[in-house]
C-alpha cells in the first residue's frame, strides 16, 4: 500500500485496480493524506483561496433524487434574488475582502441568458474573478457567459456510473452532462467538476472511475462531497456518505491531478467537526464561505445541516486567517486561478504558434 502511495506521489498516475486497493484499504490512510498534503504544497503552495458563495435561487427544474432543491420537493420555500440583491451581496463580498465570487443556483429558467449576462458584467465590473455553477446550458450560452466575463464554471458529473446517474437524475442524461463539461472547456472557462461520495448503489470501483474521469477531462478544479440524505427526497432513508471515504477520494484526486484547485467542501464540514481543516491537510486548497443574505440562506437546502455551516460574518477573513495560521497556512492575496488552467492555456498557445509557424514555413 505504501509503495502505491509513493508511486502516486512521484508519477501522479495509478491504474483503476491500484485506486480500488487504496480506496478499499484503510491501513495506510494517514500516509495517503500526508502524501496528498505534500503534493498540494509542492504544486499549489500553502496559500488558501477564498471564494464568496452567493446562492441566488433555489428554484430548480430538475428532480435529482439526492437534492433538497429538486422540483418535486413541495416542502421548501422557494426564493430567487433580484439582480439588485445579488449585486448588494457582491458588494458585501468586496468589503469582506473576497476576490472571487461563486454564483450558484438551481436550474432556474427565470435567469435567462440576458439576465445572466447583465449579472456577470456587473460583477466583473466590481473587479471579481467569477465562477458560475448554474447547471446544464447550451454551448452558445456557455460562450456568452465567457464573453460577458465569467472565468470558471462548476458542474459536477456527480457519478461516472451511468446507470446510477440515470436512476438518480431522472429526465437527465449523463452524456449531455459530459458534453457540457467539454463545451465549458472549449469556450475557455476553467473547468470545475466533482462527484458525490456514498450515493446508494455507488461502488468503490465507480469511485475509482470518477477519479480517472477527472484526469481524463483534464479538469482545473474538483469538488468532492459526501452524500447527505435530505428528509424531503426519495433518498431520505439512505445511509449517509462517509466523510473518511470522501476524504480519501479527495486525497487521491490531489495525487493524480497535482496542480488543480480543490475545495474543502461544505458537505465535509457539515459531516465532521473540523472537516474542512482535515480536508485542507489532505489535499484541499480552497474554501467557499457562504455570503448569501441571511433571510434566504436557510432555504438553499441541498442537504440538511448545510445552512448553519460555513457562513460568512463580518469578521470572517480574520477568523479564517487565525484558523489557517494554526496549521501553517495563509490566505491568498490573489484571485487563485487554477495553476492547471494556466499551464494548459500556455500549452494550447504554444501549439497554436507552432502550427502557425509550420503553416508559414510551408
Ligand atoms: N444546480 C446546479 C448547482 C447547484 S447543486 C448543479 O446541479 O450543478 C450543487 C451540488 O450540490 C450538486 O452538484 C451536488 O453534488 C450537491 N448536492 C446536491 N444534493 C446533495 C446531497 N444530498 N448531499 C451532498 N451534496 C449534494
Ligand atoms: Fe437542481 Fe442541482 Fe439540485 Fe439537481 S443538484 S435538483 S440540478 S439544484
Amino acid at each position: 500500500m505504501k509503495n502505491l502511495i509513493y508511486k502516486a506521489e512521484q508519477t501522479h498516475s495509478l491504474s483503476k485496480d491500484e485506486l480500488i486497493l487504496l480506496l478499499e484499504n484503510d491501513d495506510c490512510s494517514e500516509d495517503l493524506f500526508q502524501a496528498a498534503d505534500r503534493v498540494r504544497q509542492k504544486f499549489v503552495g500553502d496559500e488558501i483561496h477564498l471564494r464568496g458563495l452567493i446562492e441566488f435561487s433555489n428554484i430548480c427544474k430538475n428532480n435529482c433524487c439526492y437534492c433538497g432543491l429538486r422540483r418535486d420537493n413541495s416542502n421548501l420555500k422557494r426564493y430567487r434574488l433580484s439582480v439588485q440583491d445579488i449585486l448588494e451581496t457582491a458588494n458585501i463580498g468586496k468589503r469582506l475582502g473576497f476576490q472571487t465570487l461563486v454564483l450558484q443556483s438551481g436550474e432556474d429558467l427565470h435567469f435567462s441568458l440576458a439576465v445572466m449576462t447583465e449579472i456577470i458584467k456587473a460583477i466583473k465590473s466590481l473587479g471579481f474573478s467569477l465562477t458560475l455553477s448554474v447547471g446544464e446550458k447550451s454551448k452558445e450560452e456557455y460562450l456568452a457567459y465567457r464573453k460577458a466575463g465569467a472565468d470558471r464554471f462548476l458542474l459536477r458529473i456527480e457519478t461516472t456510473d451511468k446507470k446510477l446517474y440515470q436512476e438518480l437524475d431522472p429526465g437527465m442524461d449523463w452524456n449531455v452532462r459530459k458534453a457540457c463539461l467539454d463545451d465549458i472547456k472549449s469556450v475557455g472557462m476553467e473547468v470545475g467538476s466533482g462527484c458525490l461520495v456514498g450515493l446508494p448503489g455507488q461502488t468503490i470501483s465507480s469511485l475509482a472511475d470518477d477519479i480517472l474521469f477527472f484526469k481524463q477531462i483534464d479538469a482545473d478544479m474538483i469538488g468532492i462531497g459526501p452524500f447527505i440524505p435530505h428528509p424531503d427526497t426519495p433518498l431520505k432513508d439512505a445511509k449517509v456518505g462517509s466523510f473518511f471515504l470522501a476524504l480519501k477520494v479527495m486525497a487521491l484526486t490531489r495525487l493524480l491531478l497535482p496542480d488543480i484547485n480543490i475545495p474543502a467542501t461544505t458537505a465535509m464540514e457539515t459531516l465532521a467537526p473540523n472537516g474542512q481543516i482535515k480536508a485542507l491537510q489532505a489535499g484541499a486548497n480552497v474554501i467557499m464561505p457562504n455570503i448569501t443574505q441571511k433571510s434566504v440562506r436557510q432555504f438553499y437546502q441541498l442537504y440538511p445541516g448545510k445552512s448553519e455551516t460555513n457562513c460568512a460574518c463580518e469578521n470572517i477573513v480574520n477568523e479564517l486567517k487565525q484558523k489557517f495560521e494554526a496549521i501553517g497556512r495563509r490566505i491568498s492575496q490573489n484571485c487563485g486561478t487554477s495553476p492547471h488552467f494556466i499551464a494548459r492555456s500556455l500549452k494550447s498557445l504554444e501549439n497554436t504558434s507552432t502550427s502557425e509557424n509550420k503553416a508559414l514555413e510551408n
